[in-house]
This record gives C-alpha cells, sequence and structure tokens, in this order.
C-alpha cells in the first residue's frame, strides 16, 4: 500500500558521458516500479539505433523554436551545438496517475527544473574519477574528437554544480548505480511531508 498517491518527478543529471542514459535504462529494467521515462525533444541529429519518439523527439530547430516561444517546455538548454528540452505536456498528467516522472538531463536544465518544481527529486550522477569520463566519451564511439573535446570541457564546469543536488551517486557500475537511484526514488517517495496527509486519513484523524 502506498501512502503517497502522486508520484514524483525525478531528475537524473550529471556531467555529459557520465553514464546517465545506461543508468536510466538499467533503473527501468529493474521489477516492481511504477517509473516512466519524460522523451526529451532534440534538434541534435539521430544516432544509428536511435528511434523518433523512444529516445527522443527529434526535430528541426525553427520547430524547436517555435516551440519555445510557446512556452512548451518545462526545461531546455543548449548543449554543445544542439537544442535539447523537456515537453512540458503530459509531466502532471503522469504524477497525478502516482507515476515517477523520470528525467535524464543536462545540469543546466536540471537547475531550471529546481527553481520550478521544488517538489522533485535531483539526482546528480557522477564517474569514479574524471579520467574515467575521459574514457567512457571515447569508448562511446558516438562522437567526433573535437566533440568529445567540447564535451569534456563543459564536464569540468559541470562538475562544481554537484552541491545544487539532493543526491550524489557513483557510477562505477551501472547496476550498482542504478540500484542506489532506486533505493533514494522508494525513500523519497515514503518521506513523511508527502505521506503524512494520507497516513493520518488511514488512521481516522
Ligand atoms: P546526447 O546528445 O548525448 O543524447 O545528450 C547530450 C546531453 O543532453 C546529455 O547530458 C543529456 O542528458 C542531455 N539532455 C537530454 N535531453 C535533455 C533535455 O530535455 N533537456 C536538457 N536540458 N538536457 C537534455
Amino acid at each position: 500500500m502506498k501512502l503517497n498517491e502522486r508520484g514524483l518527478l525525478v531528475v537524473l543529471s550529471g556531467p555529459s558521458g557520465v553514464g546517465k542514459g545506461t543508468v536510466r535504462r538499467a533503473l527501468f529494467r529493474m521489477p516492481n516500479h511504477d517509473l516512466v521515462y519524460s522523451v526529451s525533444m532534440t534538434t541534435r541529429p539521430p544516432r544509428e539505433n536511435e528511434v523518433d519518439g523512444v529516445d527522443y523527439y527529434f526535430v528541426d530547430k525553427p520547430t524547436f523554436l517555435q516551440r519555445i516561444r510557446e512556452n512548451k517546455f518545462l526545461e531546455w538548454a543548449e548543449f554543445v551545438g544542439h537544442y535539447y528540452g523537456t515537453p512540458r505536456d503530459k509531466i502532471d498528467e503522469q504524477l497525478d496517475k502516482g507515476k515517477e516522472v523520470v528525467l535524464e538531463i543536462e545540469v543546466e536544465g536540471a537547475l531550471q527544473v529546481r527553481r520550478q518544481m521544488k517538489d522533485a527529486v535531483f539526482i546528480f550522477l557522477v564517474p569514479p574519477g574524471k579520467e574515467a569520463l575521459h574514457q567512457r566519451l571515447l569508448n562511446r564511439g558516438t562522437d567526433s574528437q573535437a566533440t568529445i573535446e567540447k564535451r569534456m570541457k563543459k564536464a569540468e564546469g559541470e562538475f562544481m554544480l554537484a552541491h545544487k543536488y539532493d543526491y550524489i551517486v557513483v557510477n562505477d557500475e551501472v547496476n550498482n548505480a542504478a540500484d542506489r537511484s532506486m533505493a533514494i526514488i522508494r525513500a523519497e517517495h515514503a518521506r513523511t511531508e508527502r505521506t503524512i496527509h494520507n497516513y493520518l486519513k488511514m488512521i481516522g484523524e
């Protein structure tokens, strides 16, 4: 029995290349959860194997800019030459249904959400060292050398923003990081300020 019927907004963020996507996918493979993924919109061209509407909604720049003007994004950011944003619609609807809505976004966008959604939970995913991050960007094999250098440079600044988050999770091993993140989500769900109202109703107070 869940004492808190409303879902949580979970922001999974951290430096580029830390493995946010991999950890997020491992989280979703875990049993017994009510997580839904908020599919972002981007102007970045699809990578091989990426599916429109599943990994991202891939759009052109004029379409993205139009959506910004229409206030259709909860947050958006320009990241290494491309735009990325979280569509605002459906988030509240999913939270009302009791779903934990997971955003997997870079740090600038996460800080925008922090300012707007006081009740959201912010997890900062970090690599077990800077060299590990560089190695991961190289191993991914999807980005050019120039892009990797840009992403590394950006990550240097992003590392310093950890204190703005509620939790820091080290991605030393994907399943461990997913386990730790799930433990945080479950604990946050049961937090007294989110459950006391229904608890008092339950005991007839
Ligand atoms: P990638 O191009 O590697 O898929 O994503 C680049 C960065 O953009 C990653 O750090 C990813 O988490 C982030 N990102 C993906 N979707 C969004 C979004 O909707 N908003 C923001 N602010 N960042 C996003």
